[in-house]
């Protein structure tokens, strides 16, 4: 069985850069018609220039997870084989003097914006009588907690809890929803932390002794995706150089 998706539909969110972006162009080059989405579509412009000049099928939208007429109005249009929830924000902040309205954007974001996009991705599915794979993008941070990320701690190990609910909830439909739970992945925007003090002590404590790289979670999300992964719903996967049963 090959991770193929070719002739499937796949939408991306938060796709402007970073994970999002790699997520959208390994989708695509496993043979999907990618619709990357982004608060601003005008951001999307470069990334589905290039997925274009490769030869792929790609376009854009605007999409604010967080708004909730927006996620409905796109999925009154439209139905996606596949859903990648990627969209998120890290939100830095200690449980002692967070400020209450940085939590709820933590959460609204991570948490309520990947419900949205879900909820309104298998509606449309099943209004269209179509199969369909979620992929939700969550954390280790979903499954062991790391310091001065309450919010981003506690909305990705909900995101975890709530793929499980709507994966028991939705199998009947054909809908799969699982999460993928990345390790430290190296991007262009946490490079710099990575090559500090408490950068490199961080990457100590992981088994394999290095960040991941972005292709390494291509496998996982295929999987996920892809019919490939056709028994499986409900899952947690970690990509993580062994992170998780370091215990550190
Ligand atoms: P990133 O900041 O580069 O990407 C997040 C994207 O989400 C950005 O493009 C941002 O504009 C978008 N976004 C934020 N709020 C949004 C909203 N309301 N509506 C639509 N888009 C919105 O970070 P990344 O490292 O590429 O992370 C992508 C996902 O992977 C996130 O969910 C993150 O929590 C998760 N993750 C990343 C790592 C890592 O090491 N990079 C590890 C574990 C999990």
């Amino acid at each position: 069985m090959k991770l193929d998706v070719s002739g499937k539909t796949a939408l991306i969110t938060g796709a402007s850069g970073g994970l999002g972006a790699h997520f959208a162009e390994v989708l695509a080059a496993a043979g999907a018609q990618v619709t990357l989405s982004a608060r601003r579509a005008d951001k999307l412009a470069d990334v589905t220039a290039d997925l274009r000049t490769k030869g792929y099928e790609a376009d854009a939208v605007d999409l604010d997870v967080t708004d909730e007429a927006s996620v409905k109005a796109l999925f009154a249009q439209r139905s996606f084989d596949i859903v990648i929830n990627n969209a998120g924000i890290s939100g830095e902040g200690m449980a002692i003097d967070m400020p209450a309205e940085a939590f709820d954007q933590v959460i609204n974001t991570n948490l309520r914006g990947s419900f949205l996009v879900a909820q309104a991705g298998a509606s449309a599915l099943r209004a269209a009588g179509k199969p369909g794979a979620i992929v939700n993008i969550a954390s280790i941070l979903g499954l062991r907690v790391g310091g001065g990320l309450v919010a981003y701690t506690a909305s990705k190990a909900a995101v975890v809890q709530m793929t499980k609910a709507m994966a028991l909830e939705w199998a009947r439909y054909g809908i799969r929803v699982n999460a993928l739970c990345p390790g430290y992945i190296e991007t262009p925007i946490n490079a710099e932390f990575f090559q500090t003090k408490p950068g490199l002590a961080l990457i100590s404590r992981i088994p394999q002794r290095r960040l991941g790289r972005e292709s390494e979670l291509d496998g996982a999300l295929l999987l996920l995706a892809s019919d490939a992964g056709s028994y499986i719903t409900g899952t947690t996967l970690a990509v993580d150089g062994g992170h998780l049963v370091s215990g550190l």
